[in-house]
């Protein structure tokens, strides 16, 4: 019980110092704090770093954001036509590229003209058309197959397209 007591005394007696110790170094403690927060003493150690070059180091990102936005931007829409800088927004080989009128094999390196327009639509509705045919024909041959083999229908569904049960013959 003695030894405790001396041993509370003593910390009680040590905490005293340590208060007595800050409070007369408050001030300074607290000035140190302060500078190194950056609140007070403006021209002081750091006060040219953070106000010149550091206070860069934020924009240096938003910047380099900004530029790898703006990349990726100009690769997406430039022309895909090694070294040219047009904007290409005429689609090549169905999409894959994009070039600018100067590159497109289509338009011989030239605006394309209202006869040119005209031609190339003419052309892709011709050229739809002789798909869709193709596609018909394709469908025909299928139905006079499945008429063929009655058997061979697909389960829910006939040769004219009506939906109806599977059929289980046997
Ligand atoms: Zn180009």
């Amino acid at each position: 019980m003695k030894w405790r007591a001396i041993l509370i005394a003593v910390l009680v007696c040590a905490a005293l110092a340590g208060l007595v110790i800050w409070l007369q170094h408050a001030r300074l403690m607290g000035h140190w704090l302060q500078v190194h927060t950056g609140t007070v003493n403006e021209p002081g150690p750091y006060y040219g770093f953070w106000s010149g070059f550091g206070s860069d180091l934020a924009e240096f990102s938003i910047l380099g954001a900004i530029g790898t936005g703006v990349y990726q931007l100009i690769k997406k829409y430039n022309c895909h036509e090694p070294g040219c800088w047009r904007i290409g927004n005429h689609p090549a080989a169905g999409g894959q590229f994009l070039l600018c009128y100067r590159h497109h094999p289509d338009y011989r390196g030239k605006k394309p003209t209202h006869e040119l327009i005209e031609r190339l639509h003419r052309q892709h509705l011709e050229h739809e058309a002789a798909l869709h045919s193709r596609l018909q024909e394709i469908q025909q041959r299928l139905d006079a197959d499945r008429k063929e083999a009655p058997g061979d229908v697909v389960p829910g569904q006939t040769a004219d397209g009506v939906t109806t049960p599977p059929r289980r013959e046997g």
